[in-house]
């Protein structure tokens, strides 16, 4: 299908863009990786009357470790994120998400910013930064703020982002020694949204918990964090049954409709059994043994 007719802008600097979107208020779009927005617009899902690029603005993608945070610009590709030897040795969780993203083709294009912006929650990066205990920056006329993953959701695509404002840059905090994530996912078939996905960090110390973050992806309508189940794990031994008993809480946690990926009973049984997996794997990872 052919979208709808649109204006479109390509700034070459932050200001130029936010002045574009201070103009066109609600009739603007921001482009990144267009993964998206594109198909959106195709379908006329979204019929946005001006297009802002942001591709062309120097200086926005990048992965590094800094102030404490392992800082990820707002034009950074999945497939940067995917090829990072950073993030593979240290965010295993975050490596994990970016590999089953869609296909390769989405992962040279789609960038982490546009998958949070987007707020889809099926979409695999908002679980992980749960998890993560992650937060961004939104950067529009007043000047950049900063906002916790857990108060950016706001409903099915929709976030706390103001018209004007550009997702920047996204915070993951440095883990501490003895932590680990994992993120497992089920799918129909390769490049397909998640049936359900479980994200999960932890750190242990003594052979005991002393944090978790868990995410549920598509098992309600906005990504969910599961603390409950993160409250299971906290202060216990990283041993079988608190395992079982965090997943079995975690699966009362999520939220699922029935669809053409499956029933609830269904959903609920995969967060219950990817919740079991991914906390092995995590303790696995934490111990350095993975
Ligand atoms: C075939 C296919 C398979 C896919 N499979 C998956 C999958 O398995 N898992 C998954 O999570 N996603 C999947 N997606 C969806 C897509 O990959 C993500 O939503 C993508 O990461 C969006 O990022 P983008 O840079 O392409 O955003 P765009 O499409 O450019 O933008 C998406 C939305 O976010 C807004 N936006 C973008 N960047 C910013 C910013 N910096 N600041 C503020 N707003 C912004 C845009 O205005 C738009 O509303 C798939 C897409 C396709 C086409």
């Amino acid at each position: 299908m052919i979208p709808a007719s649109f204006d479109y802008s390509s700034p070459k600097t932050l200001s130029e863009a936010i002045s574009l979107l201070q103009q066109h208020g609600a009739d603007a779009k921001i482009l990144s990786g267009g993964q998206s927005l594109i198909p959106l617009m195709k379908l006329r899902m979204a019929a946005p009357k001006h297009v802002v690029d942001i591709n062309g603005i120097d200086g926005l993608a990048y992965i590094k470790e800094s102030g404490g945070f392992l800082t990820i610009g707002a034009l950074t590709r999945e497939a940067d994120v995917d090829a990072s030897q950073l993030v593979h040795d240290r965010y295993p969780l975050l490596a994990d998400t970016a590999g089953v993203i869609g296909d390769p083709l989405v992962r040279n294009l789609a960038t982490v910013a546009g998958n949070l912006a987007h707020a889809d929650p099926a979409n695999d990066h908002p679980a992980t930064m749960l998890a993560l205990g992650a937060s961004v920056v939104a950067t529009g006329p007043k000047g950049a703020r900063t906002i916790a993953i857990s108060d950016f959701f706001t409903g099915i695509f929709t976030t706390t982002l103001a018209p004007d404002e550009i997702l920047t840059e996204i915070r993951v905090p440095m883990p501490q020694a003895g932590s680990g994530g994992a993120y497992l996912k089920v799918e129909r078939k390769v490049g397909d949204f998640a049936a359900a996905a479980v994200a999960v960090q932890i750190t242990l110390d003594g052979g005991s918990f002393t944090s978790a973050g868990i995410g549920l992806t598509n098992v309600g309508p906005m990504p969910i964090k599961a603390t409950r189940a993160e409250k299971a794990l906290v202060g216990k031994p990283a041993v079988e049954s608190t395992i079982v008993e965090a997943a079995r809480i975690a699966a009362e946690e999520a939220d699922p409709a029935e669809d053409l990926r499956g029933s609830v009973d269904y959903k609920r049984s995969l967060v219950r059994v990817l919740t079991a997996r991914a906390l092995r794997l995590a303790i696995t990872r934490a111990k350095g043994e993975h």
